[in-house]
């Protein structure tokens, strides 16, 4: 059984660079780093696991936040990777660019830069190169899904149940087995041209909601008959954003008052894990119900936290900061 100490909820912070049009307008660069835990904002001083500058590389982040829960996850433990931030602020180039920018070879072609990938890409090269590693004795079964949490724009009809065993699923959302790195990232793509569809079909200009996408690994040693089973949840939640700044109304107004909503209940779970209080209300959303077997008990989780580094940004990333903060 896992010691209830190894329980781990790590938070680590990631700035990204300025990018063109805030350069353009002279945007201030903001954080000042005092040290690999710490970066202020306004004198305003914010601590965690870790912090990453502008300059982090892809596979620094990969290296910090991820590749210890792959081990993990492969020895049997549950986990689940967030990115939280305003839109913008580097979430999904954080989790899940699969390709890095065109980059020259130098004589005369290109090819996308590999150095540019985000983490889901490499956790998915990372668990099937230890497949590839392993003898013949041992049985993978690997089965992806992703699933974007119903809003009031894309409305559908995917609801949470439970299994006899009390485990989260989801109704109506497509598992699938997967047996190589493109069968998982065709799966992601998949995912996301459904929900596309599904948002234009309502007629609704709305890029946000969470993104959560699950790679479960069932090991089997057809000797020994020993079976061990882990899964790992990769969550690109949706902008963490006011309303007020995009002057929303109606449905997309509604949509970003459930995403505050579902973002605070994450929020107040997290923090009653990390306190170790002994009622924590995984109910209050269905993420966190989603979630569940995989935050707390037998678990490691990690929150990447993404911000914007220009003044223009202080007050956004200053929340964002207190609410990294809050899982300490
Ligand atoms: P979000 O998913 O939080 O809305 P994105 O990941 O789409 O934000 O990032 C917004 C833009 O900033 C994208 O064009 C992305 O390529 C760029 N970007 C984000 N983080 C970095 C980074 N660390 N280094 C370079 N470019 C980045
Ligand atoms: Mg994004």
């Amino acid at each position: 059984m896992a010691d209830p100490a190894e329980c781990t909820i790590k938070v680590m912070c990631r700035f990204r660079p300025l990018n063109s049009s805030e350069v353009a307008r002279g945007d201030k660069y903001i954080p000042k780093f005092t040290g690999e835990d710490q970066v202020s904002i306004s004198g305003k001083p914010f601590m965690f696991d870790r912090v990453f500058g502008s300059n982090t590389t892809q596979e620094q982040m990969y290296k910090a936040s991820a590749q210890k829960i792959v081990k993990d996850v492969l020895e049997g433990y549950n986990g689940t990777i967030f990115a939280f931030g305003q839109t913008s602020s580097g979430k999904t180039h954080t989790m899940e660019v699969r390709f890095g920018q065109m980059i020259s070879t130098g004589i005369g072609g290109s090819l996308h830069d590999p150095d540019g990938m985000g983490i889901i890409p490499r956790i998915v090269q990372d668990i099937f190169n230890y497949i590839y590693s392993m003898d013949e004795n041992l049985e993978f079964h690997i089965k992806v899904w992703m699933f974007f949490p119903p809003s009031a724009v894309t409305k559908n009809n995917l609801s949470v149940h439970e299994d006899k065993n009390r485990v989260p699923y989801v109704k109506g959302c497509t598992e699938r087995f997967v047996c190589s790195p493109e069968e998982v990232m065709d799966t992601i793509d998949e995912g996301k041209s459904n929900r596309h569809v599904a948002v234009t079909n309502m007629n609704e200009h709305s890029s946000r909601s969470h993104s959560i996408f699950q790679i479960n690994v069932k090991q089997e040693n057809t000797a020994t008959e020993q079976k061990l089973s882990g899964k790992l949840y990769l969550v690109d939640l949706a902008g963490s954003e006011k309303v007020g700044k995009t002057g929303a109304e109606g449905a997309v107004l509604e949509e970003a008052k459930n995403i505050n909503k579902s973002l605070s209940a994450l929020g107040n779970v997290i923090s009653a894990l990390a306190e170790g209080s002994t009622y924590v209300p995984y109910r209050d959303s269905k993420m966190t119900r989603i979630l569940q077997d995989s935050l707390g008990g037998n678990c490691r989780t990690t929150m990447v936290i993404c911000a914007s580094p220009s003044a223009y940004n202080e007050a956004e990333t200053k929340s964002t900061l207190m609410f990294g903060q809050r899982a300490k």
